[in-house]
């Protein structure tokens, strides 16, 4: 197992639209390790392959609070297959746009399908901080974050100042 670097905004990756995966095997296998080990370290509940610069659909979680055991989950392929009409609004943060935190509304329960690594098919209802959690991962492997989601104006400040910070780091 080994930590991963996490891509940050503006990277061009973070636009890309993942590949379904055709076959659970030895590499998606060490793929899914090393995305828990990247996810734990940074810290955070929630993690796309393609942050790893991986263009495949695959996703970890795990919302477990830290006085708790963990509750490692992985989805394969996932899906939405249904959205209630109802919507939440949330506070979200990325990874790929670390420290930034901004309300998102999303439906507050979908139904997700999935293929375990095991290869089994998974259906689910989900509600709640999973409800948000697995639609902001999946949004990831259609090359969309969750800044898309709020206004054009904070997009726009947000964008500006991370390309900025890029060009520094490039300069150094
Ligand atoms: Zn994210």
């Amino acid at each position: 197992m080994a930590i991963r670097d996490i891509i940050i905004l503006p990277d061009k990756r973070l636009r890309l639209v993942s590949e379904p995966v055709t076959a659970i095997d030895d590499a998606i296998r060490t793929l899914v390790a090393d995305m828990f080990e990247t996810m734990y370290d940074a810290p955070g509940i929630g993690l796309a392959a393609i942050q790893v610069a991986v263009p495949k659909r695959v996703v970890t979680m795990d919302l477990s609070r830290k006085d708790e055991e963990k509750q490692p989950r992985v989805f394969i392929n996932p899906e939405i297959v249904w959205t209630s009409e109802e919507a939440n609004l949330y506070e979200e943060g990325c990874l790929s746009i670390p420290e930034v935190h901004e309300d998102v509304e999303r439906p507050e329960r979908v139904r997700v399908r999935w293929t375990d690594l095991d290869g089994q098919t998974r259906e689910e209802t989900a509600d709640g901080l999973f409800a948000t959690c697995i639609q902001h991962e999946i949004d990831h492997l259609n090359g969309v974050l969750f800044i898309d989601h709020i206004s054009r104006l904070k997009r726009h400040f947000i964008t500006k100042k991370f390309t900025k910070m890029a060009a520094r780091r490039a300069a150094e």
